[in-house]
Parts: C-alpha cells; structure tokens; sequence
C-alpha cells in the first residue's frame, strides 16, 4: 500500500525510531508515547486490521508475540507490560496498518476487571 503509513515508514520514506527489524518485522518507538515505554511491532506485509490476518499470516504474528518480551526487554520494561491490537474503528484503530502495541516501563492501569 503506497500511501500507508506504516508501509513508508517500511520502506525508510518516514523516519522512525527503530528498535528492531528483521526480514518479516520492524519494531519502533511510537510517535506519541502513552506510556514510558511505547513501541509498535508491525509486520513488513501490509495487512490492514487483525480481522484482515490469514492463515498465512499466523508464523508472522506468532513471531510478533514470541518477540514483544524481548523489545520490552531490551527498552526497559522487563519487569512486564501491556500489548495491545486495536482492531478497526470500535477497537480504536487509527493506523491501518497491522501493529501491536507495546506499553510498560511503569505500572500500568488496570483496564479489565
Ligand atoms: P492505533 O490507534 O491505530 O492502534 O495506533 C496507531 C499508533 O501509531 C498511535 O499510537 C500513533 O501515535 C502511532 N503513529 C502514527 N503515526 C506515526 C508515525 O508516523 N510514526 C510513529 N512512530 N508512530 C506513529
């Protein structure tokens, strides 16, 4: 998708804060950070919403979770954090672009009880 967001910061059009990239995924700082620790996984594949996710997809996200304790990790959320998907227009989404939200580095609000 050429006029994505996430698809131009991919490509190095936008720049990013980058914390980590390989040859599926790119992980950066969100521009706006909720919390002392924010960071967003995204898949290289441009896949608009999770509703929008494959069968094909599912090694790709899985890998997206197996590494979301390392990035926070290695930001400086190792004592845990939050990950969220927000997933189309009631799940708050903004940027249509697949990504997970990584938040810690404080206590987090409860949210769901
Ligand atoms: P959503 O509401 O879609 O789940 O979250 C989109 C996130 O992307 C927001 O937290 C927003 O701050 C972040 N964001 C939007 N545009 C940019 C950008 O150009 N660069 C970075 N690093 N983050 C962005």
């Amino acid at each position: 998708m050429s006029d994505c967001i996430f698809c131009r910061i991919i490509r190095g059009e936008i720049p990013c804060s980058k914390v980590y990239e390989d040859d599926e995924i790119l992980a950066f700082r969100d521009i706006h950070p909720q919390a002392a620790v924010h960071a967003l996984i995204i898949p290289k594949k441009h896949v608009a919403t999770l509703a929008d996710a494959s069968p094909e997809d599912a090694e790709v996200l899985g890998r997206m979770l197996v590494l979301a304790p390392r990035i926070a990790k290695e930001l400086g959320a190792g004592e845990g954090f939050r990950s969220i998907i927000n997933t189309g227009k009631h799940g708050g989404q903004e940027v249509y672009h697949l990504h997970m939200h990584i938040l810690g580095g404080q206590q987090m609000p409860a949210m769901i009880k």
